[in-house]
């Protein structure tokens, strides 16, 4: 037992759980890592603070006067709370988040350092933008790229570092981030679904988007991890032979949480506490091992930050007690995936929820035509939709496993469903309200707060009482890019709602019978993409394709949705993105695509030819030395009898190892075949065509003999060493 593996194995067993320090309860300690109006209000004379307070709630954008008594604010907060240095926090198109560290001080002309902060220094940095990627938008103009600070979300400390949260923009103006166009995406929504609600009530004036994140993860022993270079340098295992118990009997699912994972979370849940994300529910999910982490839903920007700062807090605080977090969708072949739910809604200012039912029929109506419009608007941009959540990682998990298929479709219930269809096939239903026989009144609406029990697991899309559930949605993503596109998406529908219903208006027509016209033709619109039945079965799959829904699988197909003209001409008219940033975009999912496989490809080749072919070879031997030794002792005849077996798995693994050694040199000629495709798009379908087929045909082989070879022997932990322990 002397093998790495081995090892890894006795170490990961002998951990013990690790101590949290209790400190408290998390009202005293919500929030102490981040600059928040409480702060503000201490740190900031009152006027500055007033117009701080209004920049932040959107009411009215930032006075460059106060920008420097702001940051002088923030730096003495940061000194007074360990701070040593400051960074402005950004999300380029890498998918991650970026950070350059200063420190506050400088030199005082007398020989000795003073900490400063200027508000120069808050509003505008010039990171060396040369380093992320621009999708060549940078190449024939300038490479200089500036971050800006968005006041609408605060900074906090992150170890001994004030972050403070900006976007990325290039010095010719187009977006090299994911924050400008979700801050567009945020706005272009607010004023439009504004619109719609003054159809209703003139009291609005403002309405926000919010997103409610659902992370799910996988956690594994940090001994266990490094003894698997796949994980470490792909984030997925590249090969690994099923558990012989895996999740067929469901019993991980709210299931008792191990004390070691147990005391992870909780210390999660403090460290995230600390910097203002209200984090919620911790719970088991189906997979062994694999665990979710819920945070009360927020405005959508802050939100998205807040899942930033979650996802790197994960990390560490992981390590502290002795795992490694995978936030791959995909880790483990043949087991769930991961995604990150994200539950999306609008609400106005005042605080009414657009997407949940109210008391009155007006409130109803007004319910009715944000589901309906939420209807019409993913109907449009299907594809565009899916395209939001397509990546090489995302690709594995769409359609396998209990994961909804990379179709998008809309589950709604039974109750909201019936009023649909009612309103759609009752032609009565508009006579009678014109001729006034009947009151608008939809009585099935007001119970749905009271029954919401069914829902429906296996839609990508589901109303779930108050609000949408996106579930497509990767566990590793930035969900920014999901939320830019329903955001931008529903602006382009509701302000189309509303210039139908204001044409029915001027020529006459009632305003509420005008909204219910509208509502009508709309729910006949978008019938196909609203299913309530099982997404995860096949005959769906055809269902979908028959109704003109997007079913493509492959991601880099999925990506030219974001090209079409549909897309382009919704992203420009809401005033989030030109064609030029789309393209750029493109071209960097694209790359990124390819570059995820091609490492994949190496790693796997790497492995096979460096760990299994020499174990299987070696097993092989063991086999030969056998055969050898009982025709020896007992003679040709008989020992040829009982070797009979052992010949048999000699010949296969010679079999496998030869078929292994074949197939990584296609993969290898093929690889390069793709490498020499000048057009990213191009190269990425190469790679998911004939790149991503051979890795499955080389994993099969090594699966096979994972089975076959004696265990001590075999140096890669395996899946029933990392998901149960
Ligand atoms: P489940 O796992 O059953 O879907 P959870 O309670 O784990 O439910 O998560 C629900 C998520 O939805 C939470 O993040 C919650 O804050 C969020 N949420 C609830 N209401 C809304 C709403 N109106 N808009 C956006 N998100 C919401
Ligand atoms: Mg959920």
């Amino acid at each position: 037992m002397s093998s790495v593996r081995f090892q890894a194995i006795e170490k990961a067993t002998a951990k013990r759980p690790v101590e949290v320090e209790s400190i408290g309860k998390p009202s005293d300690y919500f929030g102490c890592k981040v600059f928040d109006k409480a702060k503000m209000y201490r740190y900031l004379s009152s006027q500055v603070y007033t117009q701080m307070v209004a920049v932040m709630d959107g009411s009215e954008p930032l006075n460059p006067d106060i920008v420097d008594e702001v940051a002088d604010g923030m730096k003495r907060w940061a000194l007074e709370h360990g701070a040593t240095h400051y960074t402005h926090w950004f999300s380029p198109l890498t998918g991650t988040t970026a950070e350059k560290h200063d420190g506050f001080i400088e030199l005082d002309g007398k020989g000795g350092v003073i900490e400063q902060f200027s508000g120069k220094l808050l509003r505008q940095q010039e990171p060396d933008a040369s380093s992320f990627p621009n999708g060549g938008i940078r190449s024939t103009f300038e490479a200089r790229g500036y971050s800006a600070w968005d006041p609408t979300s605060p900074a906090f400390i992150m170890d001994d570092t004030l972050c403070i949260p900006t976007v990325f923009i290039a010095y010719t103006g187009e977006a090299l981030d994911y924050r400008t166009p979700l801050l567009k995406s945020i706005s272009a929504v607010g004023k439009a679904a504004t619109g719609v609600c003054r159809l209703f009530d003139k009291s609005v004036h403002k309405v926000d988007p919010y997103l409610g994140w659902e992370q799910e993860y996988f956690l594994i022993d940090s001994e266990l991890f490094r003894t698997r270079p796949d994980l470490m340098l792909t984030g997925r295992t590249l090969m690994g032979h099923e558990s012989a118990k895996s999740q067929q009997l469901d019993d991980h699912y709210f299931g008792a949480i191990p004390e070691r994972v147990s005391r992870f979370m909780k210390d999660l849940e403090i460290e995230a506490m600390k910097l203002g994300i209200p984090a919620k529910t911790c719970h088991n999910e189906t997979a062994p091992n694999q665990f979710e982490i819920a945070a009360i839903y927020e405005k959508c920007n802050l939100a998205v930050d807040h899942n930033m700062i979650l996802m790197s807090l994960m990390k560490t605080v992981a390590g502290r007690h002795g795992f490694s977090v995978l936030l791959h969708e995909k880790p483990f072949k043949g087991v769930n995936g991961s995604g990150k739910h994200c539950n999306w809604s609008l609400g106005t200012d005042s605080g009414t929820p657009l997407m949940a039912p109210g008391r009155t029929d007006k409130d109803n109506l007004r319910f009715i035509t944000f589901v309906v419009n939420t209807l019409a608007a993913i109907y449009r941009h299907n594809g565009l939709l899916k395209a939001s959540v397509a990546g090489a990682s995302n690709e594995h998990r769409l359609g396998a496993n209990e994961a909804p298929p990379a179709i998008i479709s809309s589950f709604l219930g039974s109750e909201v469903s019936s009023v649909l269809d009612h309103m759609e096939e009752n032609d009565d239903f508009i006579r009678l309200l014109s001729k006034r026989e009947i009151k608008l009144d939809i009585p099935q609406i007001p119970e749905l707060l009271l029954d919401n029990t069914d829902r429906n697991r296996t839609s990508p899309f589901a109303f779930t009482g108050n609000r949408f559930e996106f579930r497509a949605v990767g566990s590793e993503a930035n969900c920014a890019t999901s939320m830019i596109v329903l955001n931008t998406a529903m602006a382009e529908q509701l302000e189309m709602f509303r210039g139908d219903v204001e044409e029915l208006i001027s020529k006459g027509e009632e305003r509420e019978f005008a909204i219910m016209k509208v509502l009508r033709k709309y729910i006949k619109y978008c019938k196909p993409v609203h299913f309530d039945g099982n997404g995860y079965s096949d005959s769906w799959r055809k269902e979908a394709a028959r109704r003109g829904l997007d079913c493509e699988t492959s991601a880099p197909l999925i990506f030219d949705n974001y090209l079409t003209e549909d897309s382009i001409r919704m992203f420009r008219s809401q005033g989030v993105m030109v064609e030029n940033e789309l393209r750029a975009r493109n071209e960097i999912k694209w790359n990124t695509y390819t570059k995820k496989i091609q490492i994949e490809a190496r790693v796997l080749g790497d492995l096979a030819i460096n760990h299994i072919i020499p174990i299987a070879t070696k097993y092989q031997s063991i086999l030969l030395d056998n055969v050898i030794k009982m025709e020896t002792v007992l003679g040709k005849d008989e020992g040829d009898r009982y070797s009979k077996e052992n010949i048999d798995s000699i010949r296969t693994i010679a079999e496998h190892i030869s078929s292994i050694r074949r197939l990584t040199d296609e993969l290898i000629e093929r690889r390069k075949e793709a490498n020499g495709i000048e057009s990213e798009r191009e190269k990425a379908i190469a790679y998911h065509n004939t790149v991503f087929p051979k890795m499955e045909e080389i994993r099969s082989h090594i699966d096979d003999i994972e089975l076959m070879v004696d265990d001590d022997l075999w140096v890669l932990p395996k899946y029933r060493e990392m998901l149960f322990i």
